[in-house]
C-alpha cells in the first residue's frame, strides 16, 4: 500500500541502474522519515527541501513511518512534492512499545529522576520508544525490506547544498555502512550504564570487533571508558545490512535485554555509533563534509571554498559546527589522519 506517484512503477523495481523517467536510480536505497502527523509543516518544508537539493535528480522513494495512521491530509501534502514512489506505513506495536518484561517501577523511577535533574526528554516515555525503534527495529519494518541503504531525514532538517553526487552510490561504490556530517558528546546522565554493557558484550563477543575498530574515536583509555563522542543520529545516510547483520544483531539484543532503553534514556545515536566504531570500523565509516545539514541547534557547513560554491550552500562556512568545543571532529581527524 503505498502512494505511486507519477512515476508508476513499483518498490520491487528500485533497484540497481533501474531508469526511472530519465533518472536512474543507482543503489538499493531509500530516503526515509519517521513523524509524527504534527510534524507535517516542517515534514513538508524538509522534504520539499531534500528534493530541490538532491533527489528531484534520483527520484529515490520515500519511506514514512508512524506509530500513528498517518492521516490523509499527512499524505496529500507530502506526496505533491516527492519525485520518485511514497509510502506510509504505520509501526508493528511490538516495535514500538516496550516490552512486556519492563520493571514499570523502575523505569518510572528512573524518568522521575532524570526529570528531577533536568535532563532533556528525561521524563518521555514516547521518546525512549522512539530511540529504541531507532536503534533496533526500523530497519525490521515490512516496507525497509524490499532495501539496503537509507537516509534518514527528520522533520525541520535542514539541507543546505545541492547534492552533486549520489551519497548512496558513494555508500555501495566505497563499501561504507555508515555516513555522517555532524559528531558531538552525548549527555552522560542519560546513557550511564551504557559503557559498561558495551564492554561486557565485546568481553563475550571479541569475533565482532572489526581489526579496524574506531575504538579511539569513542574511548580516549582504549576502551576503559566512553569519551561520550557520537554521530548525530537524526542524520544518518547507513546500510541496514549492517544492522541486520549478526554483529549487530546480537549487539541491540544484549542492550536491549538490560533495559537500559528504559531504566535510562539510552539514544539510538550513541548505540549506532558505538556499534559502527567497532563492529563497522574506521574506514567504513564515512563523513559526508559536503552535504551542508542543519538540525537544531547546530549546523554543517562544508568550510572547503570550492565544496561551499559548487554546493551553491546556504550557510555560512565560517560557522560550521565541526569546529565548536562541543565537535567531536577533531577526533575524527585524528584518526583518519586528517
Ligand atoms: P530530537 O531531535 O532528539 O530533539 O528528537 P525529535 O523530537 O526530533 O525526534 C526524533 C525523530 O523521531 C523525529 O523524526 C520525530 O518526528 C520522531 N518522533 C519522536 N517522537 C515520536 C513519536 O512519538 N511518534 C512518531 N511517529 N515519531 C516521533
Ligand atoms: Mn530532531
Amino acid at each position: 500500500p503505498g502512494y505511486n506517484n507519477n512515476v508508476g512503477h513499483d518498490v520491487s523495481d528500485v533497484y540497481d541502474e533501474v531508469h526511472v523517467a530519465g533518472a536512474v536510480l543507482r543503489a538499493n536505497a531509500t530516503l526515509l522519515m519517521l513523524s509524527r502527523n504534527s510534524d507535517i509543516d516542517a515534514a513538508v518544508r524538509t522534504v520539499k527541501v531534500l528534493e530541490d537539493r538532491f533527489n528531484r535528480n534520483y527520484r529515490y522513494p520515500w519511506v514514512f513511518l508512524n506509530d500513528q495512521p498517518f492521516t490523509e491530509d499527512f499524505k496529500r501534502r507530502v506526496s505533491i512534492l516527492t519525485s520518485g514512489p511514497v509510502y506510509f506505513e504505520k509501526i508493528l506495536d511490538e516495535h514500538w512499545y516496550h516490552p512486556k518484561w519492563i520493571n514499570e517501577t523502575l523505569a518510572q523511577e528512573g524518568r522521575r529522576k532524570m526529570e528531577e535533574d533536568g535532563v532533556i526528554y528525561g521524563g518521555s516515555v514516547s521518546y525512549r520508544n522512539m530511540c529504541r525503534f531507532n536503534s533496533g527495529f526500523f530497519y525490521r519494518q515490512p516496507l525497509l525490506q524490499n532495501y539496503k541503504y537509507y537516509w534518514r531525514v527528520e522533520p525541520g532538517a535542514h539541507f543546505h547544498c545541492d547534492a552533486n553526487f549520489d551519497p548512496f552510490a558513494f555508500m555501495q561504490e566505497n563499501n561504507k555502512v555508515y555516513g555522517f556530517t555532524i559528531t558531538l558528546y552525548e549527555i552522560e546522565r542519560t546513557i550511564e550504564s551504557l559503557w559498561s554493557t558495551v564492554s561486557n558484550f565485546i568481553t563475550e563477543h571479541p569475533e565482532f570487533v572489526s581489526p579496524n575498530s574506531a575504538m579511539d574515536f569513542i574511548s580516549d583509555d582504549e576502551g576503559e571508558s566512553y569519551n561520550l563522542c557520537h554521530f548525530w543520529s537524526n542524520f544518518e545516510i547507513a546500510d541496514m545490512d549492517f544492522w541486520r547483520g549478526p554483529a549487530y544483531t546480537a549487539f541491540f539484543d544484549y542492550l536491549e535485554s538490560s533495559g537500559g532503553f528504559y531504566y535510562e534514556r539510552w539514544g539510538d545515536a550513541p548505540v549506532h555509533s558505538i556499534a559502527a566504531a567497532l563492529f563497522g570500523g574506521t574506514d567504513r565509516i564515512h563523513f559526508f563534509r559536503e552535504i551542508g545539514y542543519e538540525h537544531f541547534p547546530a549546523t554543517h557547513c562544508p568550510t572547503e571554498e570550492e565544496l561551499w560554491r559548487l554546493g551553491r550552500c546556504t550557510c555560512d562556512p565560517t560557522h560550521s559546527f565541526d569546529y565548536e568545543g562541543e565537535s567531536c571532529l577533531w577526533r575524527w581527524g585524528s584518526l583518519i589522519g586528517q
